[in-house]
């Protein structure tokens, strides 16, 4: 199953015309739980290069770097997760 084939199913689901209940699409919920959990945004953490020692940053979730000097992502370039790069008051 592709995503649109997935949308698709979805927006058969809560239409007027499905006939099947809502166990006929786990895999398709399940797919938009998972996809939806990483638009929740979590707080980078600070660490230190062990190569060279300059600071970076690292996603919470899986330890990969999201900001090494100038570049820093959105998300995570490993797990997707959506980075919150707003400052802690
Ligand atoms: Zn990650």
């Amino acid at each position: 199953m592709n995503i649109e084939e997935i949308i698709d199913n979805l927006k058969y689901m809560i239409s007027g015309q499905c006939t099947d209940t809502q166990y006929d699409f786990q895999d398709e919920i399940n797919f938009a739980i998972k996809n939806l959990k990483k638009e929740v945004p979590i707080k980078p953490i600070r660490t230190s290069d062990p190569y060279n020692g300059d600071e970076i940053m690292i996603c919470c979730e899986c330890s990969s770097i999201i900001k090494d000097g100038e570049w820093s992502a959105k998300y995570c370039p490993n797990c997707g997760r959506r980075i919150n790069w707003k400052r802690r008051k």
